[in-house]
């Protein structure tokens, strides 16, 4: 573990104290939605750290703020929730169980912090549960509105919160999925939830779990929309701190193993602490994650992981093989520039969004094509990059078996597929 030298300029943002340990880098890289344009290729690209602390006090695992949220998120953003159908399946599923669990009807209140396109406030819609979207990408809240589902277009923090809370807008329920990670300002906005909150109302968030992301070696999870990478240990302190208290958790198959936290007022003893709360406590106990020293180890292997995969690809260029990528999600983009593989390694990678097609991945400049390339060109390898989905994408591409093609997944560590 390094220890800065020049630690007065990098501050925790939930405890304010300096970060002086390295939880792992990944060097300098582009934004991972950046994708370049053939009129881009030759323009300077904007590189940014992607050098991850750990906190030695609250051991909140944080990106600093090396972009604004305002660059990233706001204005226009190229992704859209109801592009996934599994994502939409998790989104329903999540809608019948809050509405039965909390008794949720036509005088409650739903809200969600970056609803994104409306993907899941639609299901309470249906329902008729008055519902209110908070999204900042003005061009993706606008797809929503168009759905019927109310939005503001906005961030999250305590002055929003106070205007929503003003205008008669507390929620029964207040939920966020796959933002409360993606804040800087995190005492900002868990301070804005606890004001949003009608006095018997319930929190639930959705985010990446810390442990998981370790255990299974993710780094390439880490990206500048990132800022924080949580634990429930470090969720729930900064919770307490702003007077809210996690009641239940669950563990989710989502992005490689999320938690949904459940939180209500501290004042409000109308919901007791379930078992799971404990349980979770132990599990990650029993991990480590309550001591610095569980965070030391994994930058060493970070490291291993690349040299294996690169390890790897020489040898099968060495042998006169081709190789081309599938998918183009940000967890690609972060693996592949950390391992610095470009056209030297991979020909091509194919994405199903026509989006994408045309365009260049940031940083590596390797192309984009539709799916159907890799049937034309009968390539030696595919690496899977959204290692997540490689059942799903295996068998959409079971074909390359025809012409001896194999599978590669780079994490946890290189694999070809049996
Ligand atoms: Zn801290």
């Amino acid at each position: 573990m390094t220890e800065r030298s020049s630690s007065k300029r990098y501050h925790c943002r939930f405890c304010q104290s300096p970060l002086r340990f390295t939880f792992v880098d990944l060097g300098m890289s582009p934004l991972c939605e950046s994708y370049v344009s053939a009129e881009q290729l030759n323009q300077m690209e904007p590189f940014y750290p992607l050098h991850v602390y750990v906190c030695e006090q609250c051991l909140l695992v944080q990106l600093l703020e090396y972009v604004s949220p305002e660059h990233i998120f706001g204005g226009e953003y190229a992704y859209f929730s109801s592009y996934s159908d599994s994502w939409l399946q998790h989104a329903k599923a999540y809608t019948e169980m809050a509405i039965a669990r909390f008794g949720l009807n036509h005088t409650s209140q739903v809200v969600e912090i970056a609803s994104n396109d409306g993907y899941l406030l639609q299901y309470f819609v249906e329902r008729q549960i008055p519902v209110l979207g908070v999204e900042p990408a003005i061009n993706v809240a606008a797809v929503a509105v168009k759905k019927g589902v109310p939005t503001v277009v906005k961030f999250l923090g305590k002055d929003t919160a106070r205007d929503l809370a003003g205008e008669g807008k507390q929620a029964d329920l207040l939920l966020g999925n796959n933002v409360l990670a993606h804040v800087p300002e995190i005492n900002d906005f868990v301070g804005g939830l606890k004001i949003l909150l009608k006095p018997r109302g319930v929190i639930t968030m959705e985010f990446p779990h810390l442990l998981r992301l370790v255990q299974g070696n993710q780094f390439d999870t880490i990206y500048h929309e990132h800022f924080s990478y949580l634990s429930f240990l470090a969720v729930e302190k900064i919770f307490s701190a702003h007077g809210l208290i996690l009641f239940d958790v669950e563990e989710i198959p989502t992005h490689g193993g999320s938690l949904r936290i459940y939180a209500r007022h501290h004042e409000d003893d109308s919901r007791p602490v379930e078992h799971r709360v404990a349980a979770l406590h132990a599990q990650e106990a029993r991990a480590g994650m309550d001591r610095l020293a569980f965070y030391s180890s994994f930058a060493e292997t970070v490291k291993e992981t690349k040299r294996k995969l690169l390890d790897f690809l020489i040898r099968v260029k060495q042998q006169g093989k081709t190789i081309v990528g599938y998918g183009a999600p940000g967890k690609g983009n972060t693996l592949l520039n950390y391992c610095g593989v470009r056209t030297d390694f991979l020909d091509y990678v194919v994405d199903r969004s026509t989006y994408k097609q045309g365009k260049f991945l940031p940083g590596t400049h390797i192309p984009i094509f539709p799916p159907e390339e890799i049937q034309a060109t009968k390539p030696d390898y595919v690496l899977i990059l959204p290692w997540n989905l490689k059942q799903e994408i295996m068998s959409q591409l079971a074909y390359i078996r025809e012409w001896g093609g194999r599978f590669v997944v780079p994490i946890p560590e290189v694999e070809v597929a049996e």
